[in-house]
């Protein structure tokens, strides 16, 4: 392979900053190696990032908002990011799913508390959910890792895909109460999949369990505070960071035993062109992507006014209204086909963090799932929806800033058609990520991993694929010099 101008040779390249690239890059420099990361934007973390989106001094997260996934991280847990400036902030109600009839459930991070509150459902969501609590940090690690392979905790490993195996509709029919169904419905509907399908059930279980043992918090100054303290950790350990540099094919990279690619697998397919075997080839470019999102940062003087008291302090609030309205939106997205009524994911992080607000103007995040590339008036959806369970909000919000699907991925190379996810999470893509394999990080071609979301264990900001695909490629090569 040959240098890129202007590079050094490494021992080590990761194409990506996100918080799967810098695990990855933490993991090998931690191992001794002289690691090198190349970002496209001009801006480090992917993913994670903050920026003041409607008015100065507001501070937005540009993507992800909230992190059950982070602090369920192995990985990330065992790294000193609170002496690189991490600090995470619970808000007082992790989260609340707002109903029609002024009602919400809720969900905090005690078990018994959130069954309490869930009424006749209470028993239900305890028989669900606290087997899953007893051992949550053995099982996280069995779960934050490739489908394919022996778990180190069968028992719980068995537990847990005896609940996430189900399609969520069924397993949120284990609850009578319309609270409880939508509670459970709502977190399963982050997998931007029909709820009817097996398997469905699995995100919604997943995220449940961390928010009742390490709840749904918010680092404080944004998301972006969790790639700063990575990429601070990282220039300890010696690594370097270039930003601007696209990496297109395989002459952008420098000379390195080892690759990592924080990209998606057809973009890999691109850089790597016949490096790779013929077959992963195929395989790289079948990639399937899901739907986009749709999201509108909002500037709001004092807040949202929820009708559902709860919602007035919960960090995230799900919209979308009942099991089977969220199941029929959710539906008619993975269609194609906009829903009137979309299934919308809403993050008040000021609530947690007030270092977020200027005065009484909070910004408020919130997103819709929508058809992949679709091109409508999100803005207007999103309002009325919101103004369902939110009366008089359109009079409070002083400024807005949209981001559609195909600005998603204009940001973001790795969100194609506005797919936030990496990838679709259908049954073959959730199982076989990006293909069937112990090692699925492996792309065939010597000395490349894949290390992004389109990896497993999946979206959401764990580092998990990046510290695994790490962990690979240290198990087979050289150690450094
Ligand atoms: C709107 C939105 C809301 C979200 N909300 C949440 C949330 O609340 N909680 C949560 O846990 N997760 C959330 N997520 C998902 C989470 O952000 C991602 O799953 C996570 O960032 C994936 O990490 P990654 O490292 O795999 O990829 P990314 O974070 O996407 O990073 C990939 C990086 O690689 C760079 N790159 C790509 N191709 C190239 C190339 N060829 N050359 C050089 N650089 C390249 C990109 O510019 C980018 O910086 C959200 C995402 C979005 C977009």
């Amino acid at each position: 392979m040959s240098t890129a101008p202007g590079l050094p040779d490494t021992d080590a390249v990761v194409v990506g900053s996100g918080p799967n690239g810098l695990a990855a890059a933490v993991r090998l420099a931690q191992a001794g190696h002289r690691v090198t990361v190349l970002e496209a934007a001009a801006t480090i973390g992917g993913g994670t990032r903050t920026e003041e989106l409607t008015l100065p001094g507001l501070l937005h997260d540009v993507c992800s908002a909230v992190h059950p996934f982070a602090l369920a991280s192995p990985y990330l847990a065992s790294l000193p990011l609170a002496d690189h400036g991490l600090v995470w902030r619970w808000p007082e109600i992790d989260l609340a799913h707002p109903l029609d009839d002024g009602t919400a459930g809720v969900l905090v991070r005690d078990l018994d508390e959130t069954c309490r509150g869930l009424g006749r459902d209470g028993a239900a969501w305890k028989g669900v959910f606290g087997p899953l609590m007893r051992h949550f940090d053995a099982l996280a690690d069995d779960i934050l890792g490739p489908v394919v392979r022996v778990p180190d905790h069968p028992v719980s490993m068995a537990r847990f895909g005896l609940r996430a195996a189900l399609p969520a509709t069924v397993l949120a029919r284990r609850f009578r109460t319309p609270q409880a169904q939508a509670l459970f419905a709502g977190s399963a509907a982050h997998a931007f999949r029909p709820l009817s399908r097996p398997v469905t059930a699995s995100v919604g279980v997943m995220l449940t369990a961390a928010g009742h043992r390490h709840g749904w918090p918010v680092p404080e100054g944004g998301s972006a505070a969790i790639s700063r303290a990575l990429a601070s950790l990282l220039t300890e350990l010696g690594g370097e960071i270039v930003t601007g540099h696209a990496v297109r094919t395989s002459a952008d990279l420098p000379k390195a035993r080892i690759t990592m690619l924080d990209t998606g697998p057809q973009a890999a397919a691109e850089i790597l062109g016949d490096r790779l075997p013929v077959r992963r080839q195929r395989t790289y470019r079948r990639w399937r992507y899901g739907p986009g999102a749709f999201k509108v940062d909002l500037a709001v003087r004092g807040g949202v006014p929820w009708t559902a008291e709860p919602a007035r302090r919960a960090g995230t609030v799900h919209v979308g209204g009942t099991l089977e309205q969220i199941a029929s939106a959710e539906a008619a997205v993975c269609r194609g086909e906009m829903p009137e009524a979309p299934f919308i994911l809403v993050a008040q992080q000021h609530l947690a963090d007030p270092t977020r607000s200027v005065g009484d103007v909070h910004p408020v995040w919130a997103y819709a799932h929508v058809p992949a590339r679709w091109e409508g008036d999100g803005e207007k959806v999103i309002l009325d929806q919101l103004e369902r369970f939110a009366p008089g909000l359109r009079e409070l919000v002083v400024a807005t800033a949209v981001r559609t699907p195909a600005d998603h991925e204009a940001d973001n190379a790795n969100y194609v058609g506005g797919d936030i996810a990496g990838g679709a999470n259908d049954l073959l893509q959730l199982v076989g990520r990006p293909r069937l394999s112990p090692d699925p990080y492996a792309t065939g071609a010597p000395g490349v991993w894949l290390c992004s979301s389109a990896t497993p264990p999946g979206a959401g900001v764990h580092g998990m694929c990046g510290f695994r695909a790490a962990e690979r490629a240290l198990a087979t090569t050289q150690p450094p010099r």
